[in-house]
């Protein structure tokens, strides 16, 4: 699934809540070739982020994904072969110990079909570490993922899913036919785990004594969820085009209502993004000669309180090939954007 790493904020008037067919969803198709705005965005105003206390290891394992969503940044899909080796797979748990790291990011594709993927959660368990499932909702019930909530549950992994709409049209519109379904299942069988639950929703998993060979080197245990904490359940939601979300609390208290009423459903957060006209969405808009529009919108609606929210000060992003960035965005742009300083 996609994940968000800068954060805008609108200051402006609210944009409108597509409530209908998701009409302006912008979209290229897959192998159209891309234009380049990279160039366009690196002469900037915004100004410049710095890291801060290094918190949070952020990997990407790879790109198959069960889902082929038009809009998908990376491309992922079924027929993607691109995964993390055996060698980096078994690095993360010496590196999350060796600097003493907090929270492991976990993405994709789908990170739950990397073959390893219950090892690395174990692994970082075991450490004390705090770990994030970046879930397409689907892969709860795709075929061969048999107990991948109950796993997740027991291990306390904190689920972050993307769910573009509380309406099925526009869920399918944005990312298939049929997926609204599967992924108001997958909603469902997570709060049947206590994930999502106000005031109940347990992990049971203790952490265990640290493995010898990975003992955090300090500050491991972080703010991870000791047996007994909340199994928290947080959605995502990106515009379908080159508009600002709406303003995240009144969305998120539409999206609570809606899916309660609707479903019975309950989660803990909703956070809202705004998409970064990069790849392929970027390419779009300056073939369709919104691109500077689109880049006029996000400075005006720059918010500096936000700056210190940005999460890529804190985390440093791996590709599949194991390659360090540092921000999830630059990790897209490829390697020839990586240790440019310039995160934002
Ligand atoms: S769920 Fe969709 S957006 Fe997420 S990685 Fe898979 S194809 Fe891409």
């Amino acid at each position: 699934m996609r994940r968000p790493v800068a954060r805008f904020k609108a200051t402006i008037g609210p944009p409108i809540w597509p409530t209908g067919p998701v009409a302006a969803t912008i979209v290229t198709k897959p192998g159209t070739a891309m234009l380049d705005t990279l160039s366009l965005l690196t002469p900037t105003d915004f100004p410049a982020l710095k890291r801060s206390r290094l918190t949070t290891l952020q990997v990407n394992l790879g790109y198959r994904c069960n889902q082929s969503c038009l809009h998908c940044h990376v491309n992922a899909g079924p027929n993607r072969t691109e995964m993390m080796d055996e060698a980096n797979i078994e690095l993360i748990p010496r590196v999350l110990a060796a600097r003493g790291l907090s929270t492991l990011d976990l993405t994709g594709g789908a990170p739950e079909l990397h073959p390893r993927f219950r090892w690395l959660v174990d692994a970082a368990r075991a450490l004390g570490v705090k770990v994030i499932d970046r879930c397409n909702l689907t892969i709860l019930s795709e075929p061969g993922q048999d107990g991948l909530a109950d796993f997740l549950a027991v291990n306390g992994v904190e689920v972050v899913a993307s769910l573009p709409c509380y309406l099925e049209e526009n869920v399918d519109a944005q990312r298939g036919k049929g997926v609204y379904d599967r992924s108001i299942a997958g909603l469902k069988r997570l709060n049947a785990l206590g994930y999502g639950q106000p005031g109940g929703g347990l992990s049971s998993r203790s952490p265990g004594s640290p493995r010898n060979d990975l003992a955090p080197s300090g500050g491991g245990s972080g703010d991870f969820p000791e047996p007994g904490a909340r199994l928290t359940l947080n959605l995502v939601y990106n515009p379908g085009g080159d508009h600002l979300p709406p303003a995240q609390a009144g969305l998120e208290a539409a999206y609570k209502k809606e899916l309660l009423d609707r479903h019975g459903i309950v989660f803990n957060r909703l956070l809202t993004i705004a998409n970064m006209p990069i790849l392929r969405f970027g390419s779009t808009l300056l073939s369709r000669g919104r691109f500077h529009d689109y880049l006029a919108l996000l400075k005006i609606s720059h918010n500096p309180d936000n700056l210190a929210g940005v999460m890529c000060r804190e985390l440093v992003s791996v590709d599949w090939r194991g390659r360090l960035y540092d921000c999830d965005f630059n990790q897209m742009l490829g390697p020839a954007r990586a240790g440019s300083g310039n995160s934002g």
